[in-house]
């Protein structure tokens, strides 16, 4: 039997490195996905279908089975615990880190610091493990704003280039982990799809690993 799969995809800054890595594993979404309002796709494949949706949802859609599968940032993973879901491939793409950052020059608070962040969870950890008491105030975005305002000592956010921290006068300081986009996949799918999934983990793994051979 020809069973479905489901892929979901994050939208935004990883969808535009994720669909090149797909079209080299051979995988063509049916219509141009930047110019849809649609949010499930059909493919070349027959039995693959696409959901493009929030990163911070993925996990979640894989874990309880709305989707077999996901491609996800490492940082939205550590956040959201992915409990119940395999990790079978790092994809290789949109790499950057987690770090912890604050104004340019200043001193981190010894005592209590005050850290905003998206990353409540992998702050509160980090923070714990370091033997630092920390206060962690959830914002939804613009973190770089926080220590400018006195809002915060000190932000967790993900830093690339760098610029954006630079722009609002502040600096990197410690870095809590290397990030890249992985490839999720549902515990129950694996078995239960095993037949259907298992030439679609074999297409990307052979597409990131002749990117990588291109590469060196
Ligand atoms: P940069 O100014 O290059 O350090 O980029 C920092 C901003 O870009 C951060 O605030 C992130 O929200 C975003 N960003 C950079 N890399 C990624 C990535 N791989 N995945 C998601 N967001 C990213």
């Amino acid at each position: 039997m020809n069973k479905q799969l489901i892929l979901a995809l994050s939208k935004g800054r990883i969808l535009d490195e994720t669909l090149p890595l797909l079209a080299d594993a051979g995988i063509h979404p049916a219509e141009d996905l930047g110019s849809s309002r649609k949010l499930l796709f059909d493919t070349n494949l027959p039995n693959v279908k696409l959901v493009v949706i929030r990163a911070t949802d993925v996990p979640t859609y894989v874990q309880l089975g709305a989707a077999d599968l996901g491609v996800a940032g490492k940082d939205v993973l550590l956040e959201h615990g992915a409990e119940g879901l395999y990790e079978p491939l790092d994809l290789e793409i949109a790499y950057c880190k987690l770090m912890t950052a604050g104004i340019t020059g200043s001193q981190p608070a010894l005592a209590r610091r005050r850290v905003a962040t998206k990353f409540v969870n992998v702050a509160r950890r980090y923070y714990a493990e370091q033997g630092i008491q920390a206060e962690v105030i959830k914002l939804y975005g613009a973190m770089e704003l926080a220590p400018l305002m006195n809002l915060a000592d000190e932000i967790v956010d993900i830093v690339d280039t760098g610029n954006t921290l630079r722009a609002n006068g502040m600096e990197p300081r410690e870095l809590i982990g290397h990030i890249s986009t992985r490839l999720v996949v549902n515990q129950a799918a694996m078995t239960m799809k095993h037949d259907q999934l298992k030439p679609l983990l074999q297409r990307l793994s052979d597409a990131v690993a002749s990117r990588r051979m291109a590469e060196s």
